[in-house]
């Protein structure tokens, strides 16, 4: 893959670093030098293969932590401030589904994809911008989605999780924009990851027929576009959506 941002001397905090969509983007900010905390909800197998690729360069920290968890989160910020480490860069990325029809739908389900998806950007968001507007300079992106947008059938926890951080996105950029912080979000269509690998071999097929480019999305191609509203080269974007979805 190549290049063209650097990110040497900033560090980068990406929720759900270690599968899909938030460990290419972590990896595509080790690349671009910059020191990732990868944080990850569970799967010790995932994250201790995310640690074993990156052993090496001493700028992956690999790290556990539940973004819908506020005092975990906020404990999270606080060690790293006490470190005196400053966050340039956060992504918000971590995200679940629990597919159901509404009618259908057990509390549960719908409280856990809203506490994660939604609460966790609220949680992480909220202590980034404390930390970054210190130093006046600070990049949030966040990952929606097209379900957000138009609406999936047995997606209603889902998908109003991701107009809600559509939304979020929106107002925090307003907030955030006089202490040189911009707020983002990137909408991901159809991507080749866990997260959809669970779609039958047949409904996959009718799926990638409604993409105009006709093939899923790769996460290195969804990465690109974090990597780029990330970069101080995109000074003069904030409170945008920018959507890699193959044209859906
Ligand atoms: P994956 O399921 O491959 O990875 C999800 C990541 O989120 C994992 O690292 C997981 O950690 C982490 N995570 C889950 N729950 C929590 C939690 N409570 N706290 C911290 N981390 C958590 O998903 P994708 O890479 O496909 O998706 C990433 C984002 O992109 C999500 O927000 C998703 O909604 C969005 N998206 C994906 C699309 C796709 O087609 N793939 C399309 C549109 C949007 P662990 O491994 O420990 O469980």
């Amino acid at each position: 893959m190549s290049m063209t941002f650097d990110f040497s001397g900033q560090t980068a905090v990406v929720s759900g670093g270690t599968r899909g969509i938030g460990r290419a983007a972590a990896e595509a900010f080790l690349a671009a030098g910059a020191k990732v905390y990868a944080l990850y909800g569970g799967d010790e197998a995932a994250a201790q293969a995310m640690r074993d690729a990156h052993a090496g360069d001493g700028r992956a920290a690999v790290e556990r932590l539940d973004v819908s968890d506020g005092e975990a989160v906020k404990a999270f910020w606080r060690r790293l401030e006490d470190g005196g480490e400053a966050v340039h860069v956060l992504v918000n990325n971590a995200g679940i589904r629990h597919d159901a029809i509404l009618a259908m739908m057990a509390e549960d389900d719908w409280r856990r994809v809203l506490d994660v998806n939604l609460g966790g950007v609220f949680h992480m968001s909220k202590y980034a911008v404390q930390a970054m507007s210190g130093a006046r300079y600070g990049r949030i992106v966040n990952i929606a989605s097209p379900s957000g947008k138009y609406g999936f059938e047995g997606q209603s926890n889902y998908a109003a999780s991701k107009a809600g951080i559509v939304a979020l996105t929106r107002s925090l950029a307003r907030e955030t924009a006089r202490r040189g912080i911009t707020v983002n979000a990137v909408s991901p269509g159809y991507i080749d990851t866990d997260f959809i690998g669970n779609l039958a071999g047949e409904l996959a097929g009718e799926y990638r027929k409604t993409v105009p480019l006709k093939r899923f999305g790769r996460a290195d191609e969804v990465a690109m576009a974090i990597l780029f509203l990330a970069s101080r080269e995109a000074s003069y974007i904030t409170g945008g959506v920018l959507e890699v979805t193959g044209g859906l």
